[in-house]
């Protein structure tokens, strides 16, 4: 009998980050979808890992221990991902929670920026969007949706929440080799997210890798639920020049986003090694 193809997914967030489905309702709408592989990749929290791995036990669904690390890197903020880490890591968790202490204050301030510009309660907004859970952009997204200032979460990010607008705050996130080094503690394989969203010209991004892979950064997301087809075929002829496993994860952030749907990913290019094909890959 010929193998059944296995089912990646290994970028998405729930409700302990930016998403919105809780850990457990993640991993079960995951299964439903056929994904047999899902990487839970909060935003710069580990804080769901233990309820889905509990629900990916019951349903027969391996759930890999990933995290989603912001960095700041030559005044970017890029999005670094740790996969099959253990949370149990004092580093890793000492790490992310200074992150998340930067998340506290960045959210008071995006508040008090969009209150001087004529917005007030947004910060109250997001923080109850957020139900105790780390800040980010995307609660004051949805609030500012929900109280009419923006037809959608994309409208609010372009009008109030990118540099230059009056949400903005600056990144001041982890550094590169700080990230790489907490992930490689953890004992989890870094991976460089979406790195086609970023405004970098081609030879900036090749100049990142080389320092990536320098600080121990082993692969990065050729098929992402945010890259077009030509940035499938960009970054797969990357992945391949620079000698990096490949990636691929939906970024799903729940059912609101309709165009990003868990575990509908198209298989890898040829010659792009699958990063669950590393020697350190969990359970291998
Ligand atoms: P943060 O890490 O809190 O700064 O927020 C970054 C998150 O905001 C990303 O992971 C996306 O989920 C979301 N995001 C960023 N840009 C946009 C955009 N243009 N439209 C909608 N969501 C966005
Ligand atoms: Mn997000
Ligand atoms: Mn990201
Ligand atoms: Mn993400």
């Amino acid at each position: 009998m010929g193998r059944m193809s296995v089912h990646y997914d290994l970028h998405s967030h729930s409700l302990a980050s930016d998403g919105t489905l809780g850990p457990a309702e993640l991993v079960a709408a995951a299964h439903a979808s056929g994904v047999d592989v899902l990487a839970l990749t909060d935003h710069d929290t580990t804080a769901g890992l233990a309820e889905a791995t509990q629900c990916a036990r019951q349903l027969g669904l391996q759930l890999v221990a990933g995290v989603e690390i912001s960095v700041s890197w030559q005044s970017q903020t890029l999005h670094v991902l740790g996969l099959g880490i253990d949370t149990a890591c004092a580093e890793l968790e000492a790490g992310l929670s200074g992150l998340r202490e930067f998340r506290d204050w960045r959210a008071g301030e995006i508040g008090r920026r969009l209150a001087r510009a004529g917005i007030p309660g947004c910060y109250e907004g997001a923080r109850k969007l957020a139900s105790g859970n780390v800040v980010g952009r995307t609660h004051f997204a949805h609030h500012l949706v929900a109280e009419g200032h923006a037809r959608s979460t994309r409208d609010v990010f372009k009008r109030f929440l990118v540099n230059n607008k009056p949400g903005y705050v600056t990144g001041n996130w982890a550094s590169l080799e700080d990230a790489l080094n907490w992930i490689t503690r953890a004992g989890g394989l870094a991976v460089l997210a979406h790195p086609a969203r970023y405004r970098m010209s081609a030879s900036k991004l090749r100049r990142f890798l080389e320092e990536f892979r320098e600080g121990g950064g082993v692969g990065m997301e050729v098929i992402s639920g945010s890259h077009t087809r030509d940035n499938v075929i960009a970054m797969a002829a990357l992945c391949r020049n620079q000698n990096m496993l490949a990636s691929c994860g939906s970024d799903y952030h729940g059912p609101e986003n309709p165009w990003i749907r868990l575990g509908q990913l198209p298989a890898l290019p040829t010659g792009c090694p699958p990063v669950w094909e590393s020697d350190s890959w969990p359970g291998a």
